[in-house]
């Protein structure tokens, strides 16, 4: 006999599809995907495979393994211990479910039923802010003006820093590139030891229209407003901004998805660990994303 309803036959279908614990826990799941009633196991697999964003059909199959599991775990208590109420298992199936869309909360999109599901299933929502792709495209340069893009941080690895830049001519080929390994650890000042690096190499080759584009906003401006710092390396600071001052230069900003060429060859800072490297050549791990540029292919920033 089964020991939840104590009116019928237990077996695996009655406990699953027929007796009063199921039928309610099914039916609070039906409500919230709006779907037909579940009376056997294949119901189960077409409603987990039916339609639905990665977020909805992640939850489905969560809530339908969770409920499952509960199903077992109350005909257990009841013949063990004692009868869990169904109300506490829906809130135990919600918990856990919840746990799983909190998680994965990244995959969320702005339709209806991602929007059912959130609501029912309570994910929370600083994720209802659904990330939206911000296409960056790396630019020419006009004819005659040469391309800089500048990168220089702490990448991270406690006291190790590194800078570095690559070269582009108008048509975006590869003139050349560098990269640094520095004994600075403080990370504002390495951006700011990057672009003075990446500006005595372009003084070095006697460029008169450049244009300096890097990924930290305070460089900009501060190359723009022409800023003094009492820094250790201020007479180089000095002497750039003169250079700057004598040629055609412009500096802008870009993302750091548009600036993926200066971070690998930052990176390759890190690897070869020497004072400074320059590359006559385009080095091989930058050639996708080389290409990428050349061919106009956006990368992607999530905003
Ligand atoms: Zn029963």
């Amino acid at each position: 006999m089964c020991t939840l309803c104590e009116k019928q036959k237990e077996s695996i279908k009655h406990l699953s599809f027929e007796c009063s614990n199921a039928l309610n826990i099914w039916s609070w799941i039906r409500q919230i995907f709006l779907t037909s009633n579940f009376s056997n196991k294949d119901d189960l697999h077409s409603f987990i495979k039916s339609d639905g964003s990665s977020l909805v059909k992640l939850i489905k199959l969560a809530v339908i393994t969770f409920s499952i599991w509960m199903i077992w775990r109350m005909r257990n208590y009841a013949r063990f211990q004692d009868k869990i109420d169904v109300s506490r298992a829906i809130s135990v199936i919600k918990d856990l479910t919840c746990l799983v869309g909190n998680s994965f909360k990244a995959l969320m999109k702005n339709d209806i039923l991602d929007s059912n599901v959130i609501i029912f299933c309570g994910i929370s929502t600083p994720s209802s802010k659904v990330l939206r792709p911000l296409p960056v495209r790396w630019e020419f340069t006009s004819l005659g003006w040469v391309k800089i893009n500048n990168d220089g941080v702490d990448k991270g690895y406690l006291v190790l820093t590194t800078c570095g830049g690559i070269f582009h001519g108008s048509i975006g080929e590869f003139i050349g590139g560098f990269s640094a390994f520095l004994d600075i650890q403080i990370a504002l000042v390495v951006e700011f030891y990057g672009v003075i690096h990446v500006m005595e190499e372009a003084q070095k080759m006697d460029l008169t229209n450049v244009w300096l584009q890097c990924d930290s906003t305070l460089v900009c401006v501060a190359f723009t407003a022409r800023t003094k710092f009492p820094w250790m390396f201020r007479n180089r600071w000095n002497t750039c901004l003169n250079y700057c001052g004598k040629i055609r230069f412009k500096v802008t900003h870009i993302f750091r998805e548009g600036n993926v060429c200066a971070d690998k060859l930052t990176n390759l800072g890190i690897i070869h660990r020497e004072s400074f490297h320059w590359y006559n050549r385009l080095p091989f791990n930058l050639f996708l994303e080389f290409s990428m540029n050349r061919y106009s292919l956006p990368m992607y920033r999530f905003c």
